[in-house]
């Protein structure tokens, strides 16, 4: 194992910094082994099959092509559970974490409460969000259907219950239902940000789920806001991640359609990103 993990070292050096590659290796080992670090490092001596050491080029040669570590396992962690990932659906990033904490730290943990996520993709808030609050009923929207496979797989791996549609939310979806709480990670990078994405992102990442036109940044916000002053029941709550460029602009787009307690958050790198408004009483 050890020559493996000086191998992967060698062939990767200067393509990332050495911690990353050191880390790529083990997560390639546990992978190709279910042992622990630990055990990979008391295992050191072991040697891989010809197989095995097939798995590992084929790895590296990824690496090589910028594909996301998280995308080669197909396998990655959100809020303390695993996600099935693939090309179809967007890495769960670590402000989106803070988003679904947020949600738990002022919600009623026991209560049956309904909450819908709009664009789910791999399904992270909306898995996360029911194995936080046992008693609700959560739904999620996606308008890619190779996106909600990816959701779906989730759902039974992580043994928890939340039902699917295919909606387009930018066709005002018509439902009597009413929540208590929406939540939505939409896309929210402008054409002109491309330039500043990284290789990984830009080239392996779906766009459907990343990309909104210069003209008009908060397409989906507007479409999601709007849809949420009709399908929230009275005090319900709104959510969104958001772009840290238009934290004013998202604010007023709510207050502006009569949301109240309208509040913007900043992430751990203190940047605005995300968004809480609640529906007033009729
Ligand atoms: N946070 C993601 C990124 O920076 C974008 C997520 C999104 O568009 N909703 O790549």
């Amino acid at each position: 194992m050890q020559t493996a993990i000086n191998h992967i070292l060698s062939e990767l050096k200067g393509l990332y910094p050495d911690t990353e590659i050191k880390s790529f290796s083990y997560l390639i080992i546990e992978k190709l082994t279910g042992f622990s670090r630990t055990e990979i490092i008391v295992n050191k001596n072991t040697l891989f099959s010809d197989e095995q050491h097939h798995v590992i080029e084929t790895f590296i040669e990824k690496l090589k092509k910028n594909v996301p570590i998280q995308y080669i396992l197909g396998e990655t962690e959100f809020f303390g559970l695993t996600f099935n990932v693939n090309e179809s659906v967007l890495i769960p990033r670590p402000e989106t974490e803070e988003l679904v904490e947020w949600i738990r730290s002022e919600n009623n943990r026991s209560a049956d409460l309904n909450i819908l996520d709009i664009g789910t993709g791999s399904g992270c808030i909306a898995i996360s969000l029911k194995h936080e609050f046992p008693n609700a009923s959560v739904h999620a929207f996606d308008i890619s259907e190779q996106a909600l496979n990816t959701a779906r797989s989730n759902v039974e791996r992580n043994k928890l219950d939340v039902t699917f549609s295919r909606t387009n939310i930018l066709n005002a979806p018509k439902t009597e239902q009413r929540w208590d709480i929406i939540v939505s990670n939409p896309p929210y990078v402008t054409e002109q940000e491309k330039s500043s994405i990284l290789p990984n992102v830009l080239e392996h990442e779906p766009h459907l789920a990343l990309f909104v036109p210069d003209n008009d940044p908060l397409l989906f916000y507007r479409s999601i806001a709007l849809f949420a002053k009709h399908h929230l029941k009275p005090q319900g709550k709104l959510y969104f991640e958001i772009n840290r460029s238009f934290g004013v602009e998202t604010v007023e787009l709510l207050t502006d359609l009569g949301f109240c307690n309208v509040e913007l958050r900043k992430d751990i790198s203190g940047n605005d990103r995300m968004v809480r408004a609640v529906t007033p009483n009729p």
